[in-house]
């Protein structure tokens, strides 16, 4: 079910600046913006040009031509089907740690799950607990420790959220997010809300079915056997140590390729020799060839011109075509390699 954009301008009050914005500036953008936020109550400001480097880890690229961070699930139905209304593309975004933004930025409406209202961590009489998809992992596994609650561990050091590492089930020290996941709230792009149990869900490496096209609203997790706090403590230093020895500190999304059945990109990358390979300011971590770090002022363009020839070289090299596991924000990795 889609209501109008006439409909949802109807329903909710006008929100008089943008009618200015809409006389002078006669570009689709201006027109949608107007409409989208005539669609959500005032706390949810929907932004044009909203520059989205530094909501990502890499720091590169440009601006949303449309961005919105929505405190409700309601103002989130609302964006949601005024978009649909009007033809313009979703994407969700969480804290950006497995992007590359094009330098040209985002056609269409970025929306953030960044209101504290989506960030719960809520435990259960049960054992079982219930996350907000805007938690970040980094605070699951706080609160968790807190609460004794164990199993969670291998999430540390993922500088993503919960919404994030659904989508991509996110994966370290030998878990993966629907390790934990019994249940995963969602909305369809049309606005509606299910409740959907892992046995539904089609999941893999990286990769979550269900969530092209849908946002993760929360999920509700089951830890392990309850365990002391100073326990959990320890088990996350062990991996952070792990992480802190193995991985660089400049920004980066993370690793680039996905490992081949049987292998591991950062090894057959180191292999070819490839640590150290800059374009630009885009540079093959010498730390960990999997990496892509930016050295400071590197752009979206050069990060994939080094994607494009480190693919070409272990290709080369090695007969294996490495598939990127970072996302292309809003563009397919197939038109650009
Ligand atoms: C230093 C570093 C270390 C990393 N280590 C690991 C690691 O060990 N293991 C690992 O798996 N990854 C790792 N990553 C990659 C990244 O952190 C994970 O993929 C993480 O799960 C992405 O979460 P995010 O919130 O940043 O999502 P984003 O990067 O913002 O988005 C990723 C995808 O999820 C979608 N998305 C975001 N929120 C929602 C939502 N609410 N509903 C539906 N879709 C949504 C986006 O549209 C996009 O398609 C690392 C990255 C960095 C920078």
């Amino acid at each position: 079910m889609t209501m109008s954009a006439a409909n949802v301008a109807l329903s909710f009050p006008g929100f008089a600046p943008l009618a200015a914005e809409r006389a002078a500036d006669a570009s689709p953008w201006a027109e949608h913006h107007v409409a989208l936020q005539d669609a959500v109550h005032d706390g949810t400001r929907v932004r044009r040009e909203e520059p989205l480097a530094a909501k990502t880890t890499l720091r590169v690229g440009g601006a949303a031509r449309l961005y919105a961070e929505p405190v409700s699930a309601g103002d989130l139905a609302a964006l949601l089907r005024g978009a649909r209304a009007r033809g313009v593309a979703i994407f969700a975004l969480g804290r950006g740690s497995n992007l590359v933004v094009p330098d040209e930025g985002v056609e269409g409406l970025v929306i953030a799950l960044a209101h504290e209202s989506w960030a719960a961590f809520e435990p259960r009489a049960d054992g079982r607990v219930w996350v907000g998809a805007g938690l970040r992992l980094k605070n699951l596994c706080g609160l968790a420790t807190k609460a004794g609650l164990a199993g969670f561990e291998f999430l540390e050091g993922i500088p993503g959220n919960v919404g994030g590492a659904l989508r991509m089930n996110a994966g370290a020290m030998g878990g993966w997010m629907f390790d934990v996941v019994e249940e995963v709230r969602l909305m369809s792009s049309s606005g509606e809300i299910a409740t959907l149990p892992k046995a539904a869900m089609h999941v893999d490496y990286r990769h979550c079915a269900e969530l092209h096209g849908a946002i993760a609203l929360g999920a509700l997790l089951r830890p392990a056997a309850p365990a002391a706090g100073e326990a959990i403590g320890r088990q996350i230093d062990v991996y952070r140590k792990k992480r802190h020895e193995t991985q660089p500190r400049e920004p980066s999304a993370g690793c680039i390729f996905k490992n081949p059945p049987g292998a591991s990109a950062g090894r057959l990358i180191d292999e070819c020799g490839l640590k150290g390979e800059r374009v630009g300011d885009a540079e093959v971590s010498p730390v960990h060839a999997n990496f892509i770090v930016n050295r400071g002022r590197a752009t979206a363009s050069e990060v994939i011109e080094l994607v494009r020839r480190v693919r070409a070289r272990v290709r080369t090299a090695r007969g294996v075509e490495l598939t990127p596991e970072v996302l292309l924000y809003g563009k397919k990795w197939e038109d650009m390699l």
